[in-house]
């Protein structure tokens, strides 16, 4: 595989001199065919950060009803603010990576102590869960700031536009593409233009097999003028997941299920409610198998198994009997569940 000190097809003088045209065909194509997406009605920055946060490692279609719900629960900085911590976890239960959530939250405390919503870039990378992406995109989007993104779908455009040959994951590649971010940014129209940029990545240079025939600015591709679209980006080598298994128990008593709370200083999902583990109650008698189901999380592959059980006498786990409580099967939609338990009472209660 080529690497970072591999001869590098430097972008031709044609190629920056067409700089002002790919901009043009750009966003001529970005206002034909961008989707129609919530957050982009709106140029109410509380709404913009909220989406953008969401999307940091979820997917469009997977971030809309959780946005629409969102911010009907909590439609401003100052109700977010004010959110009791369970109200906010299960708002934001089945989105995955918790942090983002408490991040926000105390980003909008911060946020309250300011006389208005942060409006450059230094200000908004300084609040809690904001990178540099989230910065330069809410700067962008909201205010009209000339900063350019750089996300994945970004890196992936640009690298095949430039015909990068060095590994896109390394940080030398990584300014140079976020200079040519820079150097091709739409100054007049920068949220619009880093948009228009990540649509085209998300819709058209999509990452295996992108559609060149329909791609606005082709014409100015070195992947695309060299036959190499389908072998770039070059990503380095993936590490191999790992995998585990998962015993879980369905213990009924009544109308309710049994379930333990994780405590506020767990390390992962913090206040979130979950089945037990067979590990967990060693004196519980499992009656039968009721599923199975498989589940990623970022590299690790978990073979989650699910089983009816009872109890005899009293809860007295490992993890002390305090975190487990009775919950109404009727309450469950109202707490914090992750997603492994949610799955798993989808398949105990179907
Ligand atoms: Fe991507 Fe193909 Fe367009 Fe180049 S021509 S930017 S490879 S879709």
């Amino acid at each position: 595989m080529a690497g970072e000190g591999e001869t590098r097809h430097e972008p031709s003088e044609d190629w920056a001199l067409g700089a002002a045209e790919i901009r043009r065909r750009l966003l001529a194509w970005y206002r034909k065919h961008q989707r129609d997406l919530p957050w982009r009605r709106t140029q109410d920055p509380y709404r913009i950060w909220v989406s953008e946060i969401m999307l940091q490692q979820t997917r469009v279609a997977a971030v809309i009803p959780y946005y629409d719900r969102f911010l009907k629960l909590f439609p401003n900085v100052s109700a977010l603010a004010a959110a009791a911590e369970q109200e906010l976890l299960a708002a934001w239960a089945g989105l995955g990576y918790y942090s983002r959530a408490r991040n926000l939250q105390k980003a909008a405390k911060t946020v309250l102590g300011m006389p208005q919503f942060p409006s450059d870039y230094a200000a908004l990378r300084a609040l809690p869960g904001v990178g540099d992406y989230t910065a330069a995109a809410v700067a962008s989007i909201a205010f009209g700031r000339p900063h350019a993104v750089l996300d994945g779908n970004v890196l992936r455009v640009l690298s095949r536009m430039a015909a990068e040959r060095g590994d896109i994951k390394s940080q030398v590649v990584r300014r140079r593409l976020a200079a040519l971010a820079d150097a091709l940014l739409d100054r007049k129209r920068p949220g619009e233009f880093n948009q228009a940029l990540m649509e085209l990545g998300a819709m058209v240079c999509v990452p295996k097999q992108p559609l060149c025939g329909e791609c606005p600015v082709g014409r100015h591709c070195q992947a695309r003028l060299q036959g190499a679209e389908n072998r770039l980006p070059l990503n380095g080598v993936r590490p191999n997941g790992s995998r585990c298994e998962i015993h879980l128990l369905w213990i009924e008593k009544g109308d309710s299920i049994l379930l333990w709370q994780r405590p506020s200083a767990s390390k992962r999902l913090a206040g979130f409610w979950e089945l037990p583990e067979r590990e967990q109650l060693p004196a519980a008698e499992v009656h039968g198998a009721l599923g199975r189901f498989r589940h990623t999380i970022v590299n690790t592959t978990y073979l989650v198994h699910v089983y009816r059980a009872a109890m005899k006498g009293g809860v007295g786990g490992r993890g002390g009997s305090s975190h487990f409580h009775w919950v109404a099967k009727r309450a469950l939609e109202g707490l914090p569940l992750s997603t492994i338990t949610k799955k798993a009472s989808a398949r105990a209660s179907g």
